[in-house]
């Protein structure tokens, strides 16, 4: 009888923040090798008891790595971890992927697929929806750009952490697809601060409103995950408001380039400006926002 070789990829991860840590926990205990970086180390040590190995920078995790995924923060963190001085694309072999699941700018994602196909690498843009919540629970919704082959080969990947994997076409494309998500989470997340002032206003009780929009046309996974932490009083992330204020300026900026005029984003955006700008609550989650309305917060 032939024997049959293993093959494990060996994975690196880069951002081991409140999605990476979750996303590379659940890859390491379907079986992958793991090599992870973070800024902050702290926050990679429970990754390192649990088995993974800790590289000094990210051209370190590359070299060890045949896929490394990177989730940071903001697209100039992004630049940093492959195009820097230590950088990923300092020390990846050829033959080898990049996944970016930061949510980015689409034209970060292209440079990134460009640089990629000249030096003999694969690349997708792969940012992703559920939340701290769906990353834990590994249900994501991974919305991918990149070519068919990579795409293919990265599935045994995505189908570990996410429940729905779509892929919407070239490098980027999974970027405004994740933009799309954020123009539709400005209006629940908007829609479900208004409501729950009005409620309050109105002196209905709240947790019955909740579960009456929650059972008709009103609901939404927006109102459904952060009502509840809003009316504990707990604002802490989830989902930090300085990187959901970041995703709607990559909207809006997209918005205008296409020639488009998106008032009610730009509105929220206002309003998260103030939140994050203005009253310094960036690192509270987005639920947070009513905290920026003049009357009480319930
Ligand atoms: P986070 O907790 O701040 O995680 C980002 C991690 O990346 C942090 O630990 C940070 O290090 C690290 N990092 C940033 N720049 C780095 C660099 N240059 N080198 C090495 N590490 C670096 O944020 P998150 O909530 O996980 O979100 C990550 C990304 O996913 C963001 O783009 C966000 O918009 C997106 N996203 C978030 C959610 C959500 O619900 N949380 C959902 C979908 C998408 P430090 O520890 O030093 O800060």
């Amino acid at each position: 009888m032939s024997q049959r070789k293993v093959i494990r990829m060996q994975l690196g991860f880069i951002g081991t923040g409140v999605m990476g840590a979750a996303i590379a926990k659940n890859l390491m205990a379907a079986g992958y090798a793991m090599t992870v970086y973070n800024r902050t180390k702290s926050k990679a040590d429970a990754l390192i008891a649990a088995g993974a190995t800790w590289a000094e920078n990210p051209a370190e995790v590359a070299r060890q790595s045949d896929v490394v995924l990177t989730m940071v923060g903001f697209p100039a963190d992004v630049e940093q971890v492959y195009f820097g001085e230590n950088g990923i694309f300092a020390s990846l072999k050829p033959g080898k992927t990049v996944i970016d699941m930061t949510t980015s700018q689409p034209k970060l994602a292209a440079k990134i697929a460009d640089y990629a196909a000249a030096h003999g690498f694969h690349a997708l843009d792969a940012p992703v929806s559920g939340g701290d919540i769906g990353a834990k629970k590994a249900s994501l919704t991974i919305m991918v750009g990149g070519d068919d082959a990579t795409y293919d080969a990265m599935q045994p990947l995505f189908k570990v952490i996410g429940h729905q994997v779509n892929h919407f076409g070239p490098a980027g494309t999974g970027q405004h697809a994740k933009m799309a998500n954020q123009i539709m989470i400005a209006g629940t997340m908007t829609g479900l601060t208004e409501m729950l002032l009005y409620t309050k206003a109105a002196g209905l009780d709240p947790q019955k409103v909740l579960s009456t929009l929650s059972s008709g046309g009103a609901d939404n996974w927006s109102m459904d995950n952060y009502v509840p932490r809003i009316l504990k009083g707990d604002y802490t992330p989830g989902f930090f408001a300085r990187h959901f204020l970041k995703d709607l300026r990559i909207a809006l900026s997209e918005a205008d380039a296409m020639g488009l005029d998106l008032v009610a984003t730009a509105q929220a955006k206002r309003l998260y400006e103030v939140m994050v700008d203005v009253k310094g609550l960036g690192d509270q989650g987005t639920q947070g926002l009513i905290n920026t309305y003049e009357s009480k917060p319930i």
